[in-house]
């Protein structure tokens, strides 16, 4: 699913053919589409579309431009409007000091209002910013510490300042600003941002992608926007799609997707989600809480974990992928006939496997199932964590002697001719440099350090 989260379905533009619009954005596979206000009257027309179309969702506010009027009263009919079940955000609001329809005073006042609004009644704001890079900052960081989330769409201030609005929580849209020819700058912001911060948008009936350039511009678009995000990203088209929608889940609420996930892809690999069970229950890990990993929901409880044949059809082909990866939230030894069997489908079809464990498996399965590995496993990743037997026991609220256990499963997978790597969490306290010697130099396997969020 993709989402456009800003879309002017209101213009005029769209008298004549909306609903083959919103059917066009369905069948390109849109699951939400934002529209925002820019007035009073088009918060009325913004609620007559949320009413029409499952698929609108809407913001209502006064955009910089229509401030002139500006009237302390139109909070008292914003916050009506705002009462409706599928209004998402304040918005959109902001300042233009390109244009300077209404005067600068003007614009910072409703801007503030409407940004008090947002935050007394818990609402995001969607921020519109042209030329006014340095006062958006300021009034923005005035809200710091109220819970505010703002999102910045059609983003094209600095990176310095997108990353100073991400380091706050909040997000930045980019639309098909970023196809156009002398747009290198902004395709060098997408580069360096991370994803988990930003959000499509069309700008619909403006802002119209390469190879539409000049036409009017519509939420089926998106998926261009979506496609050169992932061209400068080096992510595939489905990344870019899930991690930029839960983005919108995670901001705005809506789009969730409620099915859990059985297999998600990530980089070019395709990772299988066994189980949610674990033996252990290290302080870091959120199985238990979220469980979401790039929008894809891994919760699954025990009496829904499926059988190998239905993972096996989601696989298909197993040499699209780079690997197959036994990697969810959870223990995947826990259930080693399943991974097993999984994994002699991969490699009899051409395709290569991963293991992700704890290298608790023998001792879960209670038989030494390295012994299966051979021919079938290409590849194990064993959570090292930390060089202490205590500060690992600590770790994973678990036995000391299961350090034991872990190093011993993890020199006989080395024995058995399968490369190991081992890995920590770069968090506060562990002795990084202790742990690689311990991997490298006395066990002779690879060495590899995952970041803690
Ligand atoms: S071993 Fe892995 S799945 Fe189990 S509790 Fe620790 S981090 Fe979570
Ligand atoms: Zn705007
Ligand atoms: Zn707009």
């Amino acid at each position: 699913m993709l989402i456009d989260t800003h879309a002017h379905l209101f213009y005029p533009n769209f008298n004549e053919d909306l609903d083959q619009v919103v059917d066009r954005a369905k069948a390109a596979g849109i699951g939400a589409i934002i529209v925002p206000a820019t007035n009073l009257a088009s918060c009325e027309q913004v609620i007559n579309l949320c009413d029409k179309y499952d698929i609108v969702y809407g913001a209502v506010g006064i955009h910089p431009h229509d401030t002139s009027e500006w009237d302390e009263a139109y909070i008292i009919s914003l916050e009506e409007f705002a009462k409706h079940k599928k209004v998402v955000a304040i918005g959109e609001i902001g300042l233009d000091y390109y244009y300077d329809f209404s005067p600068k005073e003007k614009q910072i006042s409703a801007f503030r209002a409407q940004l008090d609004l947002a935050s007394s009644i818990n609402l995001p704001a969607i921020i519109h910013n042209r030329l006014s890079d340095d006062d958006t900052m300021d009034i923005i960081l005035s809200y710091c510490g109220t819970g505010l989330k703002v999102h910045l769409h059609c983003y094209n201030a600095s990176l310095e300042h997108a990353v100073r609005y991400i380091s706050m929580g909040h997000y930045i849209s980019f639309t098909g600003n970023i196809t156009f020819k002398k747009a290198d700058d902004i395709r060098e912001l997408v580069k360096n941002l991370n994803i988990d911060h930003l959000m499509l948008e069309t700008d619909s009936p403006f802002m119209t992608p390469v190879p539409m350039r000049g036409e009017r511009n519509e939420p089926a678009n998106v998926k261009l926007v979506a496609e050169k995000i992932a061209e400068i990203k080096g992510m595939t088209y489905e990344e870019v799609c899930s991690r930029t929608s839960y983005n919108v889940f995670k901001l705005y609420g809506i789009g969730s997707e409620s099915k859990s996930s059985l297999t998600y892809p990530l980089h070019d690999s395709l990772y299988i989600n066994i189980t949610n069970r674990c033996n252990a229950d290290c302080v870091f890990c959120s199985r238990k809480d979220e469980a979401v990993i790039n929008g894809y929901d891994l919760k699954l409880q025990k009496s829904d974990e499926p059988q190998a044949s239905e993972y096996i059809k989601l696989i298909g082909d197993p040499k699209k992928y780079k690997e197959i990866v036994f990697c969810g939230y959870g223990e995947s030894t826990i259930r080693w006939e399943v991974v097993l069997e999984i994994s002699k489908y991969v490699k009899a079809n051409g395709g290569k496997t991963r293991l992700n464990t704890n290298g608790h498996g023998s001792y879960i399965n209670k038989r030494n199932i390295v012994s299966d590995m051979p021919g079938f496993i290409d590849e194990v990743s064993v959570s090292l964590n930390t060089y202490s037997r205590t500060q690992y026991a600590e770790l994973m609220r678990i036995d000391e002697k299961m350090f034991d256990e872990m190093i011993s499963f993890s020199r006989t997978v080395k024995e058995s001719g399968i490369p190991v790597t081992m890995t920590v969490v770069d968090m506060p306290d562990i002795d990084i440099e202790n742990a690689r010697k311990l991997a490298v130099e006395e066990l002779g396997v690879s060495f590899r350090i995952r970041s803690y969020f």
